[in-house]
């Protein structure tokens, strides 16, 4: 039997990838979209291509509203009777100065990027504990360990994920649970591509290896932590930053 695999943020991007990554390696994917059904249904498509014996499900929720977290996880639980990992990459960024930001910048930022993650630890955990086994892995940033300049809201969020791990892995680790996060750096997606050509090459100046990341760069790094070879590794933060935040 395949392994089940949840992953929020799965239309695109990190996640688009990362669905992809797992289709590969054999896995069942149920997967979260917000506002992109589009972008959803494509990745669906390519999946069932990588793995025609694969089931890909594609469901809508909005992770900052717990009620449309949960019906997604019982959702995936129903077409797949268990979840053996979950993956957080939904998530949104922002640049403002900090004086700039305004409440509803401050509180949609941890609704989406923290409480988001929260919702659905919560929500597939039971299962997990039941089961005595779970991988549990979080896209958090190098923001959330150095802390950006004009995205102090997403730095907190950010740093709150990792909190979040490396409390969950205590928790959880007499249970069967591994938790892990993931502190990318820069990586070409649509978050990154509103960057102007000017600020792109200065960012990539800055990065030791002199480029951004692929998506595919992240995603093999979640797979294995998700994976049996990183049977011994929980409450661990892995940089995916080309050196950037060493
Ligand atoms: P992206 O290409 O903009 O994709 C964002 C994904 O999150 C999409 O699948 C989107 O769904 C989903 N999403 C956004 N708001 C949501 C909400 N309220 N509820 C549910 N899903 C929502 O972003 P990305 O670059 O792949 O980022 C993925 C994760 O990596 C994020 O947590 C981000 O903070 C983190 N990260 C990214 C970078 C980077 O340089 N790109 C660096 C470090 C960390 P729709 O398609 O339906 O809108």
């Amino acid at each position: 039997m395949n392994d089940h695999v949840l992953i929020t943020g799965g239309s695109r991007g990190i996640g688009a990838a990362t669905v992809l990554e797992f289709a590969r390696a054999g896995y069942d994917v149920a997967f979260t979209w917000n506002s992109r059904e589009d972008a959803a249904l494509d990745v669906v498509q390519q999946a069932q291509a990588l793995n025609p014996g694969g089931r890909f499900v594609a469901l809508h929720a909005d992770v900052s509203d717990s009620a449309q977290v949960n019906a997604a996880v019982q959702e995936a639980l129903q077409q797949f009777g268990s979840l053996q990992a979950l993956i957080c990459c939904a998530g949104i960024a922002q640049q403002k100065l900090f004086t700039d930001l305004t409440d509803e910048d401050w509180h949609r930022m941890m609704g989406v990027d923290l409480d988001g993650v929260f919702y659905a630890c919560r929500a597939v955990l039971p299962g997990m504990i039941r089961q005595k086994y779970g991988r549990i892995l979080l896209v958090s940033s190098m923001w959330g360990q150095t802390g950006g300049s004009c995205e102090v809201h997403y730095s907190a969020a950010k740093a709150g994920v990792i909190g979040l791990t490396k409390a969950v892995a205590r928790e959880l680790a007499p249970r069967g649970v591994r938790v892990n996060a993931v502190a990318p750096g820069f990586v070409e997606t649509d978050m990154t591509a509103k960057l102007s050509e000017k600020a792109r090459a200065a960012t990539e100046e800055q990065i030791p290896l002199k480029r951004m990341a692929r998506p595919e760069e992240v995603a093999g790094v979640v797979r294995f932590l998700a994976s049996d070879a990183a049977s011994y590794i929980t409450g661990e933060v892995v940089r995916v930053d080309g050196g950037m935040a060493m």
